[in-house]
């Protein structure tokens, strides 16, 4: 069976352990390669590969970095085909999503991230011509990457890219839930003989690998995107380290539909929005506020067209759904909508495991699933689901939505959807999340500042800010 072994100091290895654990796909259940349980050790040899490449890679011309990072680009979209076919396999997503957005969104953060680099420039502050201030923008050193499963490539190069641009090396440490991409992409560097030891994989356990890479001493920086409570953690070994840390984490993101809206546009949004990438999204509107006077019309359509959607084999182009990504998250979701009922919701449509047949049959797939009749303020509408099951809530006016969209701890994204200019100003402003959406959903422009307030994280990635969390401001005062 194949084995996914670590990738450090450009050689693919086992790890120290020599142990493995099963890998298997959601999409039968089965179990199909084997991963590195990797431990400590395996991460101190890949920091140190790291800091010693560092050495160089840091120090390279602009344009040569530039020019190496293109190439992994030119090499992800060479095996389009068979990573979108293993992304699908170890996650449960359609493969015509990962074709649509997980393999090319890989490609293009390192192409938009090398190019960002060599238009990164930095300050100057004139005092009167009395002395001139410039900050130099330095690499950190080595970054630890810890990225989630819900896309799986997407998110690792998201870091690794921009890491790499500003200078620094990696240690990346992907979800061990969805291994194999991050081990195709190693292949792929060492294919390319992609300079040794400025990027590393380690795979294995979050708990001892992710810690491990957490709290190293030679690990100054890290760039996290995951779950609210692993966020704690890491924040609480690295923060007294005095690490540098971006953390992208949960959300439960309001969705409001006010009486002016584009109907069916809406409504088209308003299902996408819960359910795509099976809800396994940070950013999917999982809580529908609809403004009471379209209410009734707006639910039953909503309801309608997300029963026409079909939940199966994630090979066939007409698949809406796939599988969610392992067992024990599709007990999780099955035991959030058994929480949703017992709070006093109705299931308007799914809320259920959908058995799929001969192959498939094993595999992990939930109907999707709208849930009505839950106050704002219930765990089923406060806590994170990351599903495939969204709630609907009616609300009488602008002042009483946005208090309940704000009533979480998180505030990630938020999508208003209406026809009055002035509302979607009034409202945007008002909502307490890092990104909101008029009129669309998870439009995403490379260029903005993305993150989240509150649980939902800390720091800002994407542009220039991502080059400015890869770097290290240091002012240089000359008196003339
Ligand atoms: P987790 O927080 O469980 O895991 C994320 C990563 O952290 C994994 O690689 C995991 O390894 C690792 N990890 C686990 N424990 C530790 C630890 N103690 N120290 C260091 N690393 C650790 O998240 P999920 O993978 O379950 O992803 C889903 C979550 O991610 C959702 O909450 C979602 O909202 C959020 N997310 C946020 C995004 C954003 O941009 N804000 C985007 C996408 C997802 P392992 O898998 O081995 O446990």
């Amino acid at each position: 069976m194949l084995k996914i072994q670590n990738f450090i100091n450009g050689e693919l290895i086992q790890p120290n352990s020599g142990d493995y654990f099963d890998n298997s796909s959601p999409v039968t259940g089965k179990i199909y390669s084997q991963v590195s349980d990797s431990d400590e050790t395996d991460i101190d040899n890949a920091v140190a590969s790291a800091k010693e490449a560092f050495k160089t890679w840091s120090k390279l011309p602009k344009k040569e970095r530039y020019d190496h990072i293109m190439r992994l680009a030119t090499e992800i979209e060479a095996h389009f085909n068979e990573m979108v076919e293993a992304e699908s396999k170890d996650n449960g997503k359609p493969e015509w999503l990962a074709r649509a957005v997980d393999i090319p969104r890989a490609s293009e953060n390192f192409r938009f991230f090398a190019t960002a680099s060599l238009h990164f420039d930095s300050e100057i502050h004139e005092m009167d011509g009395k002395a001139l201030n410039y900050t130099l923008r330095q690499p950190v050193g080595v970054v630890g990457c810890i990225s989630p499963w819900n896309l799986p490539l997407y998110l690792l190069t998201w870091k690794i890219a921009p890491a790499l641009a500003a200078g620094n090396t990696v240690v990346a440490k992907p979800s061990e839930v969805t291994p194999m991409t991050a081990f195709m992409f190693s292949e792929i560097c060492k294919k390319i003989n992609f300079p040794k030891g400025v990027i590393n994989v380690v795979h294995g356990f979050g708990h001892k690998v992710g810690d491990a890479l957490s709290k190293h001493p030679d690990v100054p920086i890290i760039s996290f995107t995951g779950g609210t409570a692993t966020g704690e953690k890491i924040a609480a070994v690295a923060t007294p380290m005095f690490k540098k840390i971006s953390l992208e984490l949960g959300g439960k993101n309001p969705n409001i539909v006010f009486e002016d809206a584009e109907f069916n546009k809406s409504v088209d949004m308003a299902v996408k929005a819960a359910f795509s990438n099976q809800g396994q999204i940070c950013l999917c509107g999982s809580r529908l506020f609809v403004q009471n006077s379209i209410y009734e019309k707006f639910r039953d359509s909503f309801v309608e067209k997300t029963k026409s959607l079909k939940v199966g084999n994630p090979k066939n182009d007409d698949s809406n759904l796939g599988a969610v990504v392992s067992k024990q998250h599709m007990e999780k979701i099955l035991e959030c909508i058994e929480l949703a009922k017992s709070e006093g919701g109705e299931i308007l449509t799914g809320g259920k495991r959908l058995i799929l047949d001969g192959d498939l049959s094993g595999g992990y797939y939930i109907e999707p699933t709208i849930i009505e009749n839950l106050s704002h303020s219930c765990r089923t509408n406060q806590e994170e689901i990351f599903g495939p099951v969204v709630s609907i809530i009616p609300f009488a006016n602008e002042s009483e939505v946005i208090e309940m969209a704000n009533s979480t701890k998180y505030g990630l994204s938020a999508s208003i959807f209406t026809k009055d200019v002035s509302k979607a100003h009034r409202v945007a402003a008002a909502i307490d999340s890092g990104i909101v959406w008029v009129n669309t959903w998870m439009l995403r422009d490379l260029r903005i500042p993305f993150g989240g307030m509150k649980s939902s994280g800390v720091g800002r990635e994407g542009g220039f800010k991502s080059l400015e969390f890869f770097t290290e401001p240091k002012n240089v005062c000359i008196k003339i």
